[in-house]
């Protein structure tokens, strides 16, 4: 199936339990939405204009590395629009005509979220370009000679995209989005606030210190943060009083293998391996992949974008290289 009806059901966790608390601790609303200042100014002020025109929004791009809040973002819109949230995804919509039922099932003024929008198919996106523009579905009926096309009327709906990548998604789609945004990775202080935000949600006690411990091992990311909270919450609950202070939270970020960079296993093993067969030379992605036995896409998703901020690889024209930082912090270990 395509499509969900409720924004809840569309999350990155791996697993149930997972799924479920970034449920709880999504905020609903702008106040609840911690940081990126610019995009939310910009997005109330176009809500607000849209609202007072009584049309919907215009499309909007959200891109950026993964669990910044893109997709609470689309929520939060649908939320002050007062409009419905209908999820979909980019691998999710296989056929032209997956996307042209969910198009014909929108009703005026939805909000249709595509996650990984730079993952639709050709055939698919073509559809999508005069449905954005115009709001018009150009479907055709029946085969060979006695085919013929036929343009429906749709409702006025919003797209929100969702990308890891601007580059790869095709000029003529990115076009169609009025309001195209980066997401920013997010500042030390704004981290411990959702940290603090979410221990509340979770009626944990979390200690200041071990909040800014925290904050300072969350990759700048609100998913990680949420995600390594629960993992200490776990810890404190078995190993003390359930009490979240400094020292529980060392020993827990000691166990999980999270480094004072906020590293864990997986991206020091692929600068060690770089480290290793190519020293400060540049390497290409896809060997990078071959050594680590990652997808290319993973390292280029999920772990490049951080290592990257942190100034860890640099990119060249001729692959990824690490540096001096990297090879300092590396060095560190033991
Ligand atoms: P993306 O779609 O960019 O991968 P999500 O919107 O799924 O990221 O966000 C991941 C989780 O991080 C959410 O469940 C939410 O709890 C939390 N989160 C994201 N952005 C914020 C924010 N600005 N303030 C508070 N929590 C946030």
């Amino acid at each position: 199936m395509a499509i969900e009806r409720v924004i809840d059901t569309s999350t990155h966790a791996d697993n149930d339990e997972e799924k479920i608390v970034e449920i709880t601790l999504r905020p609903n609303n702008f106040n609840e939405y911690i940081g990126q200042e610019r995009l939310k100014t910009n997005l109330k002020l176009a809500i607000t204009a849209a609202k007072k025109r009584n049309e919907p929004m215009d499309h909007v791009l959200l891109y950026g590395p993964p669990g910044l809040g893109k997709t609470t973002m689309a929520g939060i819109i649908a939320y002050e629009m007062n409009a419905n949230l209908r999820v979909t995804s980019g691998p999710a919509i296989e056929k032209a005509g997956d996307l042209a039922s969910i198009l014909t099932n929108l009703a005026d003024g939805d909000v249709l979220f595509i996650d990984e929008i730079h993952r639709l198919r050709r055939a698919v996106e073509e559809i999508l370009y005069s449905a954005m523009e115009d709001f018009k579905l150009d479907i055709v009926i029946g085969k060979g000679p006695a085919a013929r096309s036929v343009r429906l009327d749709l409702p006025r709906f919003t797209v929100i995209g969702a990308t890891t990548r601007t580059g790869s998604l095709a000029a003529p789609l990115r076009d169609r989005f009025g309001h195209q945004y980066r997401l920013e990775y997010y500042q030390d202080h704004e981290i411990r606030q959702i940290i603090e935000r979410a221990a509340k949600i979770l009626g944990s006690e979390i200690n200041s210190d071990a909040a800014n411990l925290l904050s300072g091992r969350s990759r700048l990311t609100p998913r990680i943060a949420n995600r390594l909270l629960k993992r200490v919450r776990d810890y404190a609950d078995v190993n003390g009083d359930g009490i979240i202070d400094y020292p529980t939270a060392t020993s827990a970020l000691k166990m999980l293998e999270i480094d004072e960079l906020g590293l864990d296993p997986a991206d020091r093993n692929m600068l060690q391996l770089m480290l290793d067969n190519y020293d400060d030379r540049p390497v290409g992605l896809t060997t990078i992949a071959a050594l680590t036995g990652d997808e290319a896409s993973t390292i280029e998703d999920f772990y490049e974008p951080y290592l990257m901020q942190l100034g860890l690889i640099e990119r060249t024209p001729r692959g990824r290289r690490i540096t001096a930082k990297a090879r300092h912090h590396l060095h560190k270990k033991p």
